[in-house]
């Protein structure tokens, strides 16, 4: 018997379960789909895109060394994609389909319309659930309902796992194929350097940037296990100076499903002596963070409008967002005034990466400081991330917008000269982001308008701040005041 393993955002050969059940299955053909439109309609960006074809031909590798051929097909239209599929299936003797779960709405249907095809056709066509430890809808409150918000169901999740010690098993690798020759498939099928629509080259020194950031599976198992041997344990204590190398930074290849989820887990519970909840605090923290992630994705999974532009809290639907294009576009640039936003902001513009602690200082700024809509951050973010993905990307906007999961109330407003005293005192991060102000002191750093005379100010050439952050609080507390839902 034959399967096919229809690659998406799961390309691994490790802990990879559709994968491992196509090889049990049969011998295996795999397949990726290009499809430029879908991603344009999902904002993503052109680092990733780069991203991910740099890593498709490490996949390759390592799926040849199993004598798995892969094959790259580009499409139009994702309306294509059944009938493509279905086309190979009849063409290369394909039996069954085997795929990984996606949660977003558009792929979900999308799968839905490729099964319909094939099941129609007579090809069995199996979904595997992958992308959280949990499954979707297995985390319920006692009334059987989902959580939404994260302590509860951080506690509910750790239970679920100690009792079901299997969910953390890493999945096998697949068994190889036995017939070599399935390797001809593949030949002559080149995988693009590029795609139209997403040159890298356009914005970035494209050897800079693939230079930070390495492709394939080595890569990513090193990313992993050196922050699992050399920085787990102090994750708590370094983990929101955006200045220290003190996180995992895996998340570009999470988002593309380089790496499992159950063996980032599993490394930390290798750096915590197999403990979940208790033990070392920074490995129980980062746990905690793999947890956020999961939430995210059950958050999508139980309220689907939050992948059709809805905000999580209904109630927050009518706040009057101010449009402020200029505001908005020096937000994107990182030319607000406000230095420890400046050095967020440049980092991603540079690298197509940011650390946590900024990601929320920008999102805070623009959405309370400017009170410029959630959804043109969370846009502008996609478009630039190389890790852009749709469940935390939209979870870290919607919380810091004050419309999502957050347990505290609408007025909790970061202050970013205290944000940046407190993650950034020697200004560090600033002055690597911002090298206009690499001449200040630690006091002036994060705030040069009111630390320096009005000449020496000019001098720097280093814009005033686009807003005073008292006067934009109130702004932004009484544009949230008195909002009633009106479901
Ligand atoms: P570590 O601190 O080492 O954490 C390990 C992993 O846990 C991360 O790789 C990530 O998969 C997960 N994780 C950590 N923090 C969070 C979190 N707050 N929410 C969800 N998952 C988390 N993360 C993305 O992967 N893609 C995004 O598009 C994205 N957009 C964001 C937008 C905003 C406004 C905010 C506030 C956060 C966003 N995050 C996003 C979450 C977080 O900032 C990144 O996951 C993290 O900075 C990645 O760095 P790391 O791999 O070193 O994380």
């Amino acid at each position: 018997q034959r399967a096919l393993m229809w690659f998406k955002s799961d390309l691994r050969v490790t802990d990879n379960p559709a994968l491992r059940n196509a090889s049990l299955y049969g011998e295996v053909i795999a397949l990726y789909i290009i499809s430029p439109q879908e991603w344009k309609s999902h904002d993503v960006a052109p680092i990733k895109v780069d991203f991910i074809l740099r890593n498709l031909k490490k996949l390759r590798e390592s799926l040849n060394e199993l004598n798995i051929p892969l094959v790259v097909k580009q499409i139009n239209h994702v309306k294509e994609t059944p009938n493509l599929i279905l086309n190979h299936c009849k063409e290369w003797n394909i039996n069954a389909v085997f795929i990984n779960k996606e949660y977003e709405v558009d792929e979900s249907k999308r799968d839905l319309k490729v099964q319909k095809t094939l099941e129609e056709n007579g090809f069995l066509f199996d979904i595997t659930h992958d992308q959280c430890v949990v499954p979707p809808g297995r985390v319920l409150t006692k009334d059987g309902k989902p959580y939404s918000v994260f302590t509860p169901f951080k506690k509910a999740w750790i239970k679920i796992l100690l009792a079901e010690n299997s969910l953390i098993q890493v999945i096998p690798l697949p068994e190889p194929n036995i017939d070599q020759s399935l390797i001809i498939h593949q030949e002559k099928n080149e995988i693009p350097e590029k795609v139209e629509g997403f040159d890298i080259s356009k914005k970035y020194d494209a050897d800079y940037v693939r230079g930070l950031w390495a492709a394939g599976k080595e890569a990513a198992h090193k990313k992993l296990e050196q922050f699992s041997k050399f920085k787990i344990l102090d994750y708590k204590k370094n983990r929101d100076a955006p200045a220290l190398d003190g996180t995992s930074v895996i998340s570009p290849f999470l988002a593309i499903g380089a790496l499992g989820i159950r063996e980032c887990l599993n490394e930390a519970l290798i750096a915590n002596k197999g403990l979940l909840d208790s033990g070392n605090e920074g490995a129980v923290t980062w746990i905690s963070e793999l947890c956020w992630r999961e939430f995210y994705r059950h958050v999508l999974f139980h309220y689907p409008r939050v992948c059709m532009y809805q905000p999580f809290k209904l109630e927050t639907k009518n706040i009057k967002w101010r449009d402020d294009p200029e505001g908005f576009e020096k937000w994107c640039k990182g030319e607000t005034g406000y230095p420890i936003v400046d050095a967020g902001m440049r980092q991603l513009n540079k690298t197509g990466w940011m650390h946590n602690r900024s990601r929320m200082i920008a999102a805070m700024f623009l959405t309370k400081d400017l009170l410029i809509d959630w959804r043109k951050g969370e846009k502008y973010f996609m478009e630039n991330l190389i890790d852009g993905d749709f469940a935390s990307n939209n979870g870290g906007w919607q919380w810091s917008a004050s419309t999502g999961t957050d347990s505290q109330p609408y007025f909790r407003v970061f202050n970013p000269l205290l944000q940046s005293q407190k993650n950034d005192p020697d200004g560090v991060f600033i002055k690597k982001w911002v090298p206009e102000l690499k001449g200040l002191n630690k006091k002036q750093i994060h705030c040069p308008k009111d630390c320096l005379g009005a000449s020496e100010f000019k001098k720097l050439n280093y814009p005033l701040p686009l807003v005073d952050h008292d006067m934009a609080r109130k702004r932004a507390i009484d544009a949230f005041k008195n909002l009633k839902t009106d479901e």
